[in-house]
């Protein structure tokens, strides 16, 4: 467990899969919590999660914004920073999968790819560094395809999840003289909604990996707390796989 107790973290895509462990992580390791989720049939998740939080006795805010509009995004960081104080934790976790041929992907799933998968976790750095205390922390996930796409139909989602590396890096430089860390974890096959480890793809993806099985979610968000905490402070700039051995 990593001490975290007096942090602010904010998460997008919270209501479920990857993004609810990391919730449910960073409240057990101390932080208080805001994540945001944009289905209305996800409104209900949200808010149990939220009841579970403040059980705990952390502060927690569950927030309707949808990656895909700007506005909303920073609107939900600076909802975060009025009510719950400054982000020393930023976790860029929303994410979408268009998946196919490339001759199949429109000019819309290419905009749609690019505005949730880098264009929001963008807006919402810069929404949230400028009062982020020294020392704070920014997580983005991003994905084993990243760095090696490994089949055929993932170019326009390898190529949003490339960018996060060169967006990473870049702010490892810009904000580190703060003292402040960015990072890519770059999970595997994680059994969620968005890859079930019952669904059609399973097997394949299973074939490949080092570890012959799914990752789980608590996977990803025990090395989303590990950069998280004090035991992360020198660790910045870097893509942290979290894969099954999918790139070994
Ligand atoms: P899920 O599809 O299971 O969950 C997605 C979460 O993100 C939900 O909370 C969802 O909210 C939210 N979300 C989706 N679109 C938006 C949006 N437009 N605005 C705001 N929130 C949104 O995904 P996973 O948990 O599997 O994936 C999480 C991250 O991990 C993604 O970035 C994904 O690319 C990455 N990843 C996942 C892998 C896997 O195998 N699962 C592998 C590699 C990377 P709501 O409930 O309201 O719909």
């Amino acid at each position: 467990m990593q001490n975290l107790t007096g942090k602010v973290a904010f998460v997008t895509g919270g209501s479920r899969g990857i993004g609810a462990a990391i919730v449910r992580r960073l409240a057990a390791d101390g932080a208080d919590v805001a994540f945001t989720y944009v289905s209305a049939s996800s409104a209900a998740a949200a808010q149990a999660l939220v009841q579970e939080l403040t059980g705990q006795g952390r502060r927690a805010r569950a927030i309707q914004a949808d990656s895909a509009d700007a506005d909303a995004v920073r609107r939900a960081v600076e909802d975060t920073i009025r009510e719950l104080g400054p982000v020393d934790v930023l976790v860029n976790n929303a994410g979408i999968f268009l998946a196919g041929p490339i001759g199949d992907a429109s000019l819309e799933d290419y905009e749609r790819t690019m505005d949730i998968n880098v264009r929001a976790p963008f807006v919402a750095i810069r929404a949230a560094q400028a009062s982020m205390p020294d020392g704070g922390r920014i997580i983005n996930i991003g994905s084993c395809l990243a760095g090696r796409a490994g089949r055929a139909g993932v170019a326009l989602y390898a190529a949003s999840k490339s960018a996060l590396v060169g967006l990473t890096q870049g702010l490892a430089r810009d904000l580190g003289a703060r003292g402040i860390t960015a990072n890519v974890v770059h999970p595997g096959p994680i059994d969620t909604d968005m890859n079930p480890a019952d669904g059609d793809r399973a097997a394949s993806l299973v074939a490949v990996l080092s570890l012959p099985h799914y990752g789980e979610s608590r996977d990803i968000a025990g090395m989303v707390a590990f950069l998280a905490g004090p035991d992360g402070r020198y660790v910045t700039g870097a893509s942290l796989a979290v894969d099954g051995g999918y790139a070994a």
